[in-house]
């Protein structure tokens, strides 16, 4: 059987709203009551419209947020209590990127590459070596001493999963990596994060409210409505078969290009080989 590496067991997160002079106070739910389960090796990837929960869910995971009730383990270990000092092992195995890439504007590309392994007082010469295999991976050799303003977001991205690799984690957290990009960069993003997956063995945790992003490289996907997760499985089964309104509304959306006639059609080169619920 797989091996988890992320389970959340009936998480709620609950945040105070502040009741200004007749103005409803109390707590709202981001997130209800979810569970779920990343194995090691999946691209996991979590669907929902903005709002959904998705970004507090994912917080849980390295803890920058800490549930009101439920548990979340990481790496086999409870992580829902845990201490900073005892965090810090498990944060380091757990990467992180952005949609809005997050560089340091006034470092180069490698000194953003090489920026936690300072934090982790490498020394001088492994990081140089690092920085110099992750440029080859990303493909930004070239870019080395390059600002980022000087880059196209695609390369912005490469950094930040340059980076997000450089202390070699066993867990890549992406939020909405690909939002601000166009769909060829996009794609091409993708395709990296898939190589991580592959070549590394790095578990991808992806939030994200695209669903190409989910149908293009993700193995098992959640999908998330009003802080719920309203279904979750194998991607092919869970778009191949919704059950929901919310996941049917995301292939509708997918879909919205392609004239009816041809939809069936579209969804049956998508999946192959499955039978398509038609919208
Ligand atoms: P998503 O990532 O799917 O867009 P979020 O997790 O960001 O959703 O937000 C879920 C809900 O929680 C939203 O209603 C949001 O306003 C609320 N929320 C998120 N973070 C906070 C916070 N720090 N304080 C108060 N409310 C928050």
């Amino acid at each position: 059987m797989a091996e988890a590496i992320i389970t959340l067991d009936h998480v709620v997160k609950e945040f105070h709203r502040r009741g200004g002079s007749g103005k409803r106070s109390g707590a709202s739910r981001a997130v209800d009551d979810v569970s779920l389960r990343v194995d090691r090796g999946d691209i996991f990837g979590i669907i929902g419209y903005s709002g959904a929960g998705k970004s507090t869910l994912v917080r849980m995971i390295n803890a920058l947020e800490r549930p009101t009730s439920g548990a979340v383990s990481v790496l086999g270990t409870d992580i829902t209590a845990l201490g900073e000092s005892k965090l810090r092992p498990i944060r380091q195995k757990i990467g992180m990127i952005f949609q809005q890439f997050n560089l340091f504007s006034t470092k180069t590309v490698s000194e953003n590459i090489a920026y936690p392994l300072q934090l982790d007082h490498w020394r001088k010469d492994y990081q140089e070596r690092r920085v110099a295999e992750l440029l080859d991976f990303v493909g930004l050799r070239d870019h080395a001493d390059d600002y980022p303003a000087q880059l196209s977001g695609g390369q912005k991205q490469r950094v930040g999963i340059a980076r997000a690799l450089a202390t070699n984690p066993q867990i890549l957290l992406a939020d909405e990596a690909t939002s601000a990009l166009d769909p060829e960069t996009t794609d091409e993003v993708l395709a990296l994060l898939k190589r991580v997956n592959e070549q590394f063995g790095i578990t991808i945790v992806l939030i994200t409210h695209q669903m190409s992003v989910v149908q293009n490289i993700a193995n098992r996907v959640a999908v998330m409505s009003q802080g719920r997760v309203v279904e979750q499985g194998d991607v092919y089964d869970v778009f191949a078969a919704p059950r929901q309104p919310v996941t049917k509304r995301f292939i509708a959306t997918a879909l919205s290009g392609v004239p009816q006639e041809q939809r069936v059609e579209q969804l049956h080169r998508d999946w192959p080989g499955r039978i398509v619920t038609v919208l």
